[in-house]
């Protein structure tokens, strides 16, 4: 099996007219399907670089990137954008929804960069609204929902076009802490149906969720470490996990 990610040794310059900003190192690491990472790091570290990599929003200068089995340093601007699009589910910290839209066109936005939506893949977006504790408000509009909702909306959206992984950009970073705990019990029970999660955070209290913990300096991986037992698991009670349950029977993918 294919790993979700495979970096190899990558490096990402950025040049100015006065120098050159070595923002990625020689940074290689692994992240197989159905790992939780958590990326750290001081800032300007190199995060959001490593970010807009795993995120095909741009290339490395050196060394190589694997999405599956698809090489990301290779490909031309078309190849990226579609890889973006369809492969990488994306959830910021702004939810990043389009106003205008209700919670289940939210949802099925990724999947018109593949063409027409079909009857199945209009129940689909609505099935994961559900999912995600939303089902009885698929008409509403983002302005109409809390921040913890509208990161729900967030959440299904990534998971529609059936991703490499969650690319996950300080996700409970505007929410308040008993939102941020509901956020990252959803994360943990997609974890476990077995959905890859890659995400940057600056806070230990959320990093201490995922199963592993990513730390880079100075353009390089520092440490990379698993939770393990240390890891605080948050699916015990209540919440999604019923719904969870009854999506594994019927609709993970
Ligand atoms: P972090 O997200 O950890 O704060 P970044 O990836 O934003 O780190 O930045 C890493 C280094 O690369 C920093 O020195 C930053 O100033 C530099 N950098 C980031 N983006 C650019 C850019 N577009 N042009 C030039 N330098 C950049």
């Amino acid at each position: 099996m294919s790993a979700a990610a495979r970096l190899e040794d990558l490096h990402k310059n950025y040049v100015l007219k006065s120098e050159t900003v070595r923002a990625l190192r020689g940074v290689s690491f692994e992240v197989p399907e159905g790992d939780y990472v958590a990326i750290m790091g001081p800032s300007g570290s190199g995060k959001s670089t490593l970010l807009n990599l795993l995120g095909c929003l741009d290339r490395p200068s050196e060394g190589r990137l694997f999405l599956g089995d698809d090489d990301i340093s290779q490909m031309n601007d078309n190849q990226l954008s579609y890889t973006r699009a369809s492969r990488i589910g994306f959830v910021f910290q702004s939810y990043n929804l389009i106003q205008q839209l209700t919670v289940v066109e939210n949802i099925e936005v990724p999947l018109y960069y593949q063409g027409t939506l079909s009857k199945e893949d209009r129940a689909r977006c609505a099935e994961w609204a559900d999912l995600v504790g939303l089902g009885d408000r698929l008409g509403h509009r983002p302005a109409q929902l809390s921040g913890g909702q509208q990161q729900r909306v967030a959440i299904a959206r990534s998971l529609v076009n059936d991703p490499y992984f969650i690319l996950a950009d300080e996700p409970t970073g505007n929410l308040d802490t008993a939102t941020t705990t509901e956020i990252l019990r959803l994360f943990e029970n997609l974890n476990d149906m077995g959905k890859t999660i890659i995400m940057v955070t600056h806070e230990d209290e959320v990093s201490v969720h995922a199963k592993r913990v990513i730390r880079l300096r100075d353009g390089l991986v520092q440490s990379d470490v698993l939770n393990g037992d240390d890891r605080v698991k948050l699916n015990t009670s209540g919440g999604p996990i019923d719904l969870f349950a009854k999506a594994e029977k019927s609709t993970a993918p």
